[in-house]
This record gives structure tokens, C-alpha cells and sequence, in this order.
């Protein structure tokens, strides 16, 4: 009650006015002798002065009521309430000063509304974004960690905020980047390996310092860029170089070695000659195979994607690529049966593609099967999915291998798949293909009993 001065001060203000007017009524009525006895005037007096305080403190308290409701909601605003607002108030300057915080109360709000937006949109686009990225405050503190930064260094937020970094993780190169600070303008860049994110990975951290303080010091930020991949795939490249000079290697050296030998006189020995030069057509067309098969896969690899595709009838697709094998089958021994799909299998392909990937397949199911055996091919539509699918009743595959078959380059048996002409691009030729026409390939095997290979794509 003793809190609200204005009121006290607006009442004090009127008492004072009204015992001014008091004081002169009473000394005029006192004055004069006419005016009836003195008791009955200080009674009159007594009673006008309790009726005038009375008026004194209600008048007050009229001016003070609205005032006192802005004051209250300017309190209430500045807690953060940014509702407040005062109820209409009558068409005085109180009112207008209660509309006007109406109305600030309303821009308030709605720039507020608009700055949390913004607020909201950059940490969605922090906490989303694949890099992993830390907020550094001039004493080198990490101040904001996103997701894929918690993920990368395997540590929580919680762990991380309001410390050096230092002190949670050891990473000497970045420390030393966060210490070079100060004298840097440029973004720092450093590669590390990181064993934190359960397996190893391979992360490109990038400081760059912030100018945005005017005392000088300055804020950073360190971006955390998974290279695993990219490492990986300039691996893949030198390993696909090292390995196609290899392989071309062998079957060259074996023509040289033997054209060389012919031209020392070899060539003068009937019984010698002819497997000589026998030798020579086999490596040479081995290098051709081979020669093809890179290409392909680099074709498959690095060709544009809406390379010409059509809607094709993969039952008719396939069933031409059985034809093509139906007499090397015969002449082996296999029994090779062909299952197309009830409804038509319709898929968008490129038929050229699509049949290297299926020839790809029989040609290994004959190849890995004894007489005798039998391969099956099949399609089925299910799910919108379309499966090709070869089984054969060969050799199989062991399960430590199985998941590796589909590497550039693999074989279970080396000189076994080389004596049949097999260069170990062919099911990495299937995995390319399937892979670019927006489907798969997987591959089940026991080893003596047979394998099936399966080619998965989505039906048009
Ligand atoms: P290759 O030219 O040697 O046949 P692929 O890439 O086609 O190369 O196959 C890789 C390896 O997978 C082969 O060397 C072989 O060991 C194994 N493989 C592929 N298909 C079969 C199959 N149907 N049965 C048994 N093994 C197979």
C-alpha cells in the first residue's frame, strides 16, 4: 500500500488543495458573527474535512488507476511477458500512452516472433547439417556443438559446452590450430583421423576465426568434414590402377615371352609353333576381354545417369540372353532353363546395359557349374520390384568370400576364374549396372551345393 507513492503524492496533492479551502471556509465562518455557535461550525468543519479527504483520495485514485495498469504491464513486458497489454482506457493522454504501449507490445511481439524464426531456421540448418560444427568464444571454449559434431568426436554436448577443447578430447594438431588463433586470418585446415565415432574415421577440421568483436578478440568456428569416403574412393582409384596394370601385366608379358621365344627359332619347330602362337590369340584375347571390361566399368562409373533408357519387357530381354548361351550350356553338360515372370516385368532400361548384366550372370553360373548341373533363370514381379534371378547347382561360394564377390577385381580362385577367361570385373559390371538403373544385386551361396545371384529393379 505504502508502495504506490504516486497515489500517496496525487492524494497529498489534493488534501492540500482541499485544506487551503478548508482553512479559508473556517476562518471566514469563525470571522463571522453572524454564523450560529462555534460548536456546531467545528463540527461542520470536522465533518467536511473527513468528506473532503474521503474525495481527496478517490479523485487520486482515479488518476492513479490507469497509470498504475500501464506501469504494471511495462513490468510485466519487461519480465519477458510479451503478451502484456492494457485494457482500453478512457480517450485521455493515459489512454493514449496505453495504446501506444499497445502497440509497441505488438511489434515487439511480432519481431520477436520473426528473430526466434531466424533463430530457429539457422540452429535446424546447424543441428542438420552433415559437417560436424563447434562455436569457439575468444578464450578458445566451445559455446555451441551441433549433432554431427557430437557424433564425429563421440562426445556430448554437455561434455563439450563451456570448456576448452582441450580438455575433452585429444587432438594435438587442432589444439595447436586453436592456438595459432590469434595470429591467423585465413581458415586453418588440418586432416585427422578420428577413432571416436565408434569406427575410424578420416575428418578434414577447419578453423576459421570470426570478426565480429570490436575489442579484437576473436570468436571461431571449427568445422568437422567426414572425408572417410572421399579417402576411401582415391583409394579404390589407386587400387583399380595398381590392379588393372597388374592384370594387364600378366597376359602381356606371356605374349612377349613367347613371341620372343619364336622369333629365337621356335617358330622354325612345327610341334612348337602352332600352341605358341595359340598362346599368343588366348593372351590377346584375354587383353581384349580385359580391356573391355574397363571400359565398362568406367563407362558405368563415370557415364551420365539418363543414358538412353527405355521401357522395355524384360521377359523378352532375357529370354534373348538365354537363347545366346543355350548351345555353350548344351555342350557342357548344364541343363539351362528359363522362368520369365506371369505379368510382364516393365522396366525402364538400357537394354545394352541390362544384357551384359544378365550375360554376366549365366556366363559365370555355366562357367562355376559341373555337367550335369543345372542353372535356372527366373524373373518375378513383386512390390513393384522386379527380380532376375540365376541359380546354378555349381561349385558355390565360400561365406567369407560371398560379400566380396562384387569387388572390381575379386576372385574365390584366381587361376581358376583365368583359365576361364574370367577377368573378376564381371559381377562388379552386374553391381554397376543394377545400381544405376535405381536398383541392386545380392547373392546367396553354399559352397558344393550352388549359388543365386539376383538382380533387383524397380518396375516402370
Ligand atoms: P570372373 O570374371 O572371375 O567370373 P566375376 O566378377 O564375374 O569375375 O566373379 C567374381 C568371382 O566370384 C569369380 O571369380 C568366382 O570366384 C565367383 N563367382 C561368381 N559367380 C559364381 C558362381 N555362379 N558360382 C561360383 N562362384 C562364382
Amino acid at each position: 500500500m505504502f508502495r504506490r507513492r504516486l497515489l500517496w503524492r496525487l492524494f497529498a496533492i489534493n488534501a492540500a488543495a482541499f485544506a487551503v479551502f478548508l482553512g479559508v471556509a473556517s476562518a471566514w465562518l469563525l470571522s463571522d458573527p453572524r454564523q450560529g455557535g462555534t460548536g456546531s461550525i467545528v463540527a461542520a468543519l470536522v465533518g467536511m474535512a473527513v468528506l473532503g479527504l474521503i474525495a481527496s483520495f478517490f479523485a487520486a485514485l482515479t488518476v492513479y488507476r490507469p497509470i498504475e495498469r500501464v506501469r504494471r504491464a511495462a513490468e510485466d513486458l519487461a519480465k519477458g511477458d510479451l503478451n502484456a497489454r492494457v485494457d482500453t482506457i478512457g480517450p485521455d493522454e493515459v489512454g493514449d500512452l496505453a495504446e501506444a504501449f499497445n502497440t509497441m507490445s505488438r511489434q515487439l511481439r511480432t519481431r520477436m516472433a520473426e528473430l526466434e524464426g531466424r533463430r530457429r531456421e539457422v540452429a535446424t540448418i546447424m543441428e542438420n547439417i552433415s559437417e560436424g560444427l563447434l562455436l569457439l568464444n575468444p578464450a578458445g571454449e566451445v559455446a555451441l556443438v551441433n549433432r554431427a559434431a557430437q557424433k564425429l568426436l563421440g562426445r556430448r554436448a554437455a561434455d563439450l559446452v563451456g570448456k576448452p577443447l582441450w580438455q575433452n578430447l585429444h587432438l594435438p594438431e587442432v589444439h595447436e590450430m586453436i592456438a595459432e588463433l590469434p595470429k591467423i586470418d585465413e581458415p586453418a585446415r588440418v586432416r585427422i583421423e578420428l577413432a571416436a565415432a565408434g569406427e575410424a574415421r578420416v575428418a578434414e577440421m577447419v578453423v576459421t576465426p570470426l570478426f565480429e568483436i570490436s575489442d579484437g578478440e576473436k570468436r571461431a568456428v571449427l568445422l568437422i568434414i567426414d572425408v572417410t569416403e572421399d579417402r576411401r574412393l582415391d583409394q579404390m582409384r589407386r587400387d583399380f590402377v595398381a590392379d588393372v596394370s597388374h592384370e594387364l601385366k600378366t597376359p602381356l608379358t606371356s605374349i612377349k615371352a613367347y613371341a620372343e621365344t619364336l622369333l629365337d627359332g621356335a617358330d622354325q619347330d612345327e610341334g612348337a609353333r602352332r600352341p605358341f602362337l595359340e598362346k599368343i590369340v588366348s593372351n590377346s584375347n584375354r587383353l581384349t576381354k580385359l580391356v573391355a571390361d574397363i571400359l565398362d566399368i568406367s563407362r558405368l562409373e563415370t557415364g551420365r545417369k539418363d543414358d538412353s533408357r527405355e521401357r522395355s519387357d524384360l521377359n523378352a530381354l532375357v529370354r534373348r540372353v538365354v537363347g545366346e548361351f543355350s548351345e555353350r550350356a548344351a555342350k557342357k553338360g548344364v541343363t539351362l532353363a528359363f522362368e520369365p515372370a506371369a505379368a510382364a516385368p516393365e522396366a525402364y532400361v538400357n537394354s545394352e546395359d541390362m544384357r551384359e548384366a544378365v550375360e554376366n550372370l549365366i556366363d559365370n553360373a555355366i562357367n562355376y557349374t559341373a555337367e550335369k548341373g543345372t542353372v535356372r533363370v527366373a524373373l518375378k514381379v513383386a512390390d513393384g520390384r522386379i527380380t532376375v534371378e540365376v541359380a546354378d547347382t555349381g561349385i558355390g561360394i565360400p561365406a567369407d568370400a560371398l560379400p566380396r564377390v562384387f569387388e572390381r577385381f575379386y576372385r574365390v580362385d584366381r587361376a581358376r576364374s583365368r583359365a576361364m577367361g574370367g577377368t573378376g570385373l564381371g559381377l562388379s559390371i552386374v553391381k554397376h549396372v543394377a545400381l544405376r538403373h535405381g536398383g541392386n544385386v545380392e547373392a546367396a551361396s553354399e559352397v558344393g551345393k550352388g549359388s543365386t545371384f539376383r538382380i533387383l529393379l524397380p518396375a516402370a
